[in-house]
């Protein structure tokens, strides 16, 4: 039959427990265990049926109940608890953000961009990694008192479900959202209508509604393009996160970064910081110097140095598909307008996102424009800080490629998030009764010594058991839609074995058939009477990505063949829910991404919060996190030209630890049902990766590094109607016209000395300003050795002028300061003097001998 329409009736709420209805509106709950448990206690089965969403549930749930809730004795002391601890979170004054930056004024925020945000299962807008770490970001911002505020997109249909038929194919499903049953509200005007700004896209005006998503003290705007007025092809833009061609990945791109930016100011915000995470969000910026043009009547240049001066960029992956290039006739299309308004030419414009120019790039590249119009740019390890450098580093031609201005903030997660509450009542026993506020604290996890081991592997066993029950729900529902899959003859996976989990996107770089090298060697392995070892996998391909989808088939045919049946499984859809089981109850997390292609990866953290061992490639932050104790390495710390080799070393080192080293440990030295060297690593997993690999942690950096000299520096810029910006791009060009002229006057290499450690060296060096001036330069002396890791740079001190435009500079250089004995090199270099700047190298010119 055809309906003409539908309508929903929802429950209500009785007067005793109606802030319930607050509670599921602020996503707080699904950090603070309490509340989530207190939600689950009003129809558990519901509940979980729901994706675990309050705001269904309260909908949906049967009046009665909720009538028999508001007088059940047992029910109102918890409710009151939850509602006493909600309220005085959101209202203390007793935060983080509070003691470091005590003038801090109520009017400035910090606008953190995000094409995805993963905060919690039943609101799908995120895809993986990018978004669960935003989501996170927001999270532990919201705990420290962050005055920052979440711009996103709305999608519609979210990001796609997936089932993997018999066959091992992957399907894509789109449910629409509902989004009456959504922890959103509308925003509206003055005159209670919904607030609504418009974007330009090519040639039309596209309206966009802006909802607000409440997540603890901060709030998150989404925005979507789903509204009548729209045509009903504007209409699906916001539909899917990642779907689509290039078309809508640009339309989606301008609605975030332009849409987004026009949306604050609608809303009444001036943000103080503009946070680029990935350059999906770049148009900002091209927005806000638009703006500053017309309102400021400042040039294009100088609009840029005062927008460079307040944004911050985080590259998140030195893999291609995440740094994106659009080709430069699609740029036309939607920029045409915007580069003749703001007086550039087409290839004046186009040349902001390449590397070189027009003629040499491939095309425009989202990375390249939002290194350019950020002047905080960070990745998310040391090694990808790195990584990031080198890739980046003909931007900045000329500059060595450790000094580019890429810092490193190595990612991190929410703790409270992804601890699982039966750790954090074992964690309330032995640890001091704040430790929830004092995540960061590492000396704190000491005490995590202390609790008995018996105690300690209770807690880890009754969650693998969790996890194993779960999987075989998982896994049976798939059976009962697919009766062609494998019989089993046992039941699935044994709660008594080893268990590893991998789990992550089908990126082919993850390598996830890497352990599928040798199926004799994994057999063997695999199965050793009393000694068994089992895996689950799980992870979606991209719908477009058909080598990643051809792994999932791979890994679903190993797991039907007779050999691995009941010990390797492949569930469907990796979602933050399944996750949290994976994570918080297997044994080990396997990953083996392809050497440096990881740039930090974040599951490993959650499974090492949870007293998980990692056993990984030392890419990304295991580089960084492993102590030799807390798990266990795959490879070496090097990079590899052939493929082919990386892969077969990588494979082979695999094995050989996983049969060498960790079955041994895991079965190995039982002492009453106890293995207690495993609970040793467990717990220095736990000790010490828990308290540096929290967004706490990171979050706190990002505010000291970059959001705090942000401010400063947007300030300054900003202060006597730009005075600053201004005299920085007269100064710029100055500098760039002359720098040719500029010289370091050659001099005879000099023999080598041989000096001792307790002795100074005296260098010097004529520099010919030509028509620069004095205080344009500074001269720096460079040094490199094989023992420093970087090379060691000094500024030189004036000494006199020789003749005109000539001067001499020199330096005594105390040999104390270097590392000792060992064969140094040096050399001499002009840099343009960086107190006017934000970074050292931003102009990018330099002059070595
Ligand atoms: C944490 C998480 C990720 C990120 O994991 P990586 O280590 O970066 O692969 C991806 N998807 C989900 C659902 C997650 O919870």
């Amino acid at each position: 039959m055809e309906f003409h329409g539908s309508f929903s009736v929802k429950s209500k709420l009785p007067n005793r427990i109606k802030k319930l209805k607050e509670v599921a509106y602020n996503l707080w709950w699904c950090w603070n265990h309490r509340a989530e448990l207190l939600f689950s206690k009003i129809d558990d089965k519901l509940w979980k049926e729901f994706d675990r969403n309050p705001v269904k549930l309260l909908s949906k749930v049967d009046q009665e109940r909720l009538n028999k809730l508001a007088s059940d004795n047992q029910f109102l002391v918890e409710y009151d608890q939850v509602i006493s601890e909600f309220n005085d979170y959101l209202t203390t004054d007793d935060t983080w953000f509070k003691d470091v930056s005590p003038q801090w004024s109520e009017d400035e925020v910090i606008a953190y961009f995000s094409t995805e945000f993963g905060f919690h299962e039943s609101i799908p807008i995120y895809s993986g990694g990018l978004g669960v770490l935003a989501g996170d970001h927001c999270k532990s911002a919201s705990d420290l008192g962050l005055p920052l505020i979440g711009v996103g997109l709305l999608y519609h249909e979210g990001y796609f479900k997936q089932r993997i038929t018999d066959k091992g194919w992957q399907e894509s499903l789109y449910p629409t959202l509902d989004e009456t049953y959504l922890p959103i509200t509308a925003v509206q005007d003055q005159e209670g209508n919904d607030l609504k700004v418009s974007v330009k896209l090519a040639n039309r005006e596209v309206l966009i509604k802006i909802w607000r998503l409440n997540v603890g003290r901060i709030k998150v705007f989404l925005l979507d393009t789903n509204i009548a007025e729209n045509s009903s092809q504007d209409r699906e833009l916001t539909s899917r996160l990642y779907g689509g061609g290039e078309e809508t990945r640009i339309s989606q791109e301008i609605i975030l970064g332009i849409g987004g930016t026009k949306g604050l100011a609608a809303l009444g915000y001036d943000p103080v910081v503009w946070h680029m995470n990935e350059g999906h969000s770049v148009y900002l910026g091209l927005e806000r110097i638009e703006e500053l043009m017309t309102e400021e009547s400042l040039s294009f240049t100088e609009a840029l140095e005062v927008v460079a001066a307040s944004s911050v960029f985080t590259t998140h992956t030195p893999v291609p598909a995440g740094n994106e290039v659009f080709p430069f006739e699609l740029k036309e299309k939607y920029f045409s307008e915007y580069w003749k308004r703001i007086g550039l030419t087409k290839e004046e414009f186009m040349n902001l996102g390449c590397v070189y120019d027009m003629e040499k790039d491939d095309g425009f590249c989202l990375t390249v424009l939002a290194l350019r119009l950020a002047r905080f740019n960070n990745g998310v390890s040391k090694l990808h800080g790195e990584v990031s450098s080198q890739m980046w580093e003909d931007i900045w031609e000329g500059i060595p490629t450790d000094e580019n201005p890429i810092d490193a903030i190595t990612n991190g997660i929410h703790t409270l998030t992804w601890l699982a509450p039966a750790w954090e009542e074992l964690l309330d026993q032995y640890l001091p009764s704040d430790w929830r506020k004092r995540i960061e604290d590492k000396k704190m996890w000491q005490q995590v010594r202390n609790i008995p081991n018996k105690e300690f592997w209770q807690v880890h066993n009754q969650l693998k058991s969790k996890l194993i029950d779960y999987v075989r729900e998982k896994d049976l529902a798939r059976r009962k839609r697919y009766n062609t899959l494998a019989k089993l003859d046992n039941n699935l996976l044994d709660k008594d074995k080893l268990t590893i989990g991998f789990a992550r996107r089908f990126a082919t770089y993850k390598r996830a058939t890497l352990i599928f090298a040798d199926l004799d060697r994994l057999n063997k392995i695999c199965n050793k009477t009393g000694k068994e070892v089992q895996f689950i996998f799980a992870g979606k391909a991209h719908p477009a990505d058909v080598p990643g989808q051809e792994l999932i088939k791979k890994i679903h045919e190993i797991s039907q063949s007779e050999e691995f049946k009941g010990k390797v499984i492949i569930l469907e859809d990796y979602d933050m829910n399944l996750a949290r089981y994976l994570i918080q109850g297997v044994d080990i997390w396997l990953n083996n991404p392809r050497r440096p292609l990881e740039a930090s990866g974040t599951s490993g953290q959650k499974v090492a919060a949870n007293a998980g061992l990692n056993f990984s490639v030392l890419d990304g932050w295991w580089c960084e996190g492993y102590n030799k104790k807390n798990g266990w390495a795959i490879g070496y710390e090097i990079e590899y030209d052939d493929q082919e080799k990386q892969d077969q070393i990588d494979s082979n080192s695999l094995y050989q630890v996983l049969e060498e080293e960790i079955v041994p440990l895991y079965y190995d030295n039982i002492s009453q049902g106890i293995a207690n060297d495993w609970i040793a690593s467990m717990k220095e997993a736990m000790i010490s990766n828990i308290s540096v690999y929290s967004t706490d942690r990171m979050v706190q950096e990002y505010t000291k590094k970059l959001y705090l000299p942000a401010v400063k520096r947007k300030n300054e810029v900003e202060a006597n109607e730009y005075a600053l910006a201004k005299e920085l791009v007269n100064w710029k060009e100055d500098l760039k016209e002359n720098w040719e002229e500029l010289k370091i006057k050659v001099r005879n290499k000099e023999k080598k000395e041989v000096y001792k450690v307790e002795d100074n060296i005296n260098f010097s060096i004529e520099v010919d300003l030509a028509s620069l001036e004095l205080d344009d330069i500074d001269v720096e002396l460079y040094i490199v050795a094989e023992k420093l890791e970087q090379p060691q740079i000094f500024v030189m001190d004036l000494e006199e002028k020789v003749s005109d435009n000539i001067y001499k500079y020199s330096l005594t250089l105390e040999l104390s300061q270097l590392v000792g004995s060992g064969d140094y090199k040096y050399t001499f270099r002009v840099i343009p003097q960086d107190e006017l700047l934000t970074t050292k190298h931003e102009l990018g010119l330099i002059k070595w001998i």
